[in-house]
């Protein structure tokens, strides 16, 4: 097994195409009220995958995502991303983690007393980021999400697409390895879901892996994307991505 290196550095190297980003070994989750969230699962995600997470409500997706980032710890099994084991990282390791994952979350914990700019520099600020080059940065973030136009505006003028563009463009800050998104299009419509997830593809299909929790059996179906199934903590089904050559060409817009 080949894992991807990850580097302490900020700026992260070119790698091969395929070699193991995440792995889950025999993971089991019991939160301390004894609820087991994740029980003994075990899958491999490649570098450039873009997979889907499903399940129902309470079966383990946003649980998953916390492993991920270190925000909880497994209860048996081990984790890793890229070549570091999460059950043992260093403490210092945490912060360069975090910046090789954006997630986008649930409910997008956008700062409402900041505008989507502030927004999107937020986390660049808490870096080591020299503040010229994160501006440069911010821009041509916000300008790949397509929100130039609503950057000095607030999370509350905007619509929920435009919110879902500028919590995926502060999760690209650091240019990371890996994106999570959980539930992008749950509270979208039909059209603009398809636009959120055009959004994603094109991050994805710039190298970046992704992993991508829903209930919209809409897009599930339509793209066939590689799809991890939970039910009630367990994986009942790792069903491989059914592209047909080229990718990502199957749905209708
Ligand atoms: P999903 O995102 O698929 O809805 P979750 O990962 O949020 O599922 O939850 C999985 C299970 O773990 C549920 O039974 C939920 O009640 C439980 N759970 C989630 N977070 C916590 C927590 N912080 N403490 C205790 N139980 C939790
Ligand atoms: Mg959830």
């Amino acid at each position: 097994m080949k894992f991807v290196v990850l580097d302490t550095s900020d700026t992260l190297d070119t790698y091969d195409t395929l070699t193991t980003m995440i792995r889950f070994e025999n993971v089991t989750k019991q939160y301390p009220t004894g609820n087991t969230a994740l029980e003994d699962i075990s899958f491999t995600i490649d570098r450039g995958e873009f997979v889907f997470v499903i399940g129902p409500s309470g079966s383990g997706k946003t649980t998953l995502f916390r492993l991920l980032i270190n925000d909880e710890m497994p209860s048996s099994g081990s984790i890793f991303i890229g070549d570091w084991d999460l059950t043992n990282l260093p403490k210092k390791k945490i912060p360069v983690l975090r910046k090789n994952i954006g997630v986008v979350f649930q409910d997008l914990k956008l700062l409402r007393d900041r505008t989507i700019y502030e927004n999107i520099m937020f986390p660049l600020e808490v870096g080591d980021i020299d503040s010229h080059e994160a501006r440069e940065r911010v821009d041509g973030i916000i300008e790949r999400v397509g929100i130039s136009e609503h950057r000095d505006k607030f999370p509350i003028q905007l619509s929920g697409g435009e919110l879902q563009r500028a919590a995926i463009a502060r999760a690209l800050a650091f240019s990371p390895e890996i994106i999570l998104a959980d539930e992008p299009t749950g509270n979208l419509d039909n059209a603009t879901s398809w636009e959120i997830i055009k959004l994603l593809q094109d991050i994805n299909e710039s190298g970046t892996t992704i992993l991508m929790a829903t209930h919209n059996a809409d897009i599930v179906n339509s793209l066939r994307n590689r799809t991890l199934i939970l039910e009630k903590g367990k994986l009942t089904k790792d069903q491989a991505s059914k592209h047909k050559k080229p990718e990502h060409k199957e749905h209708k817009e």
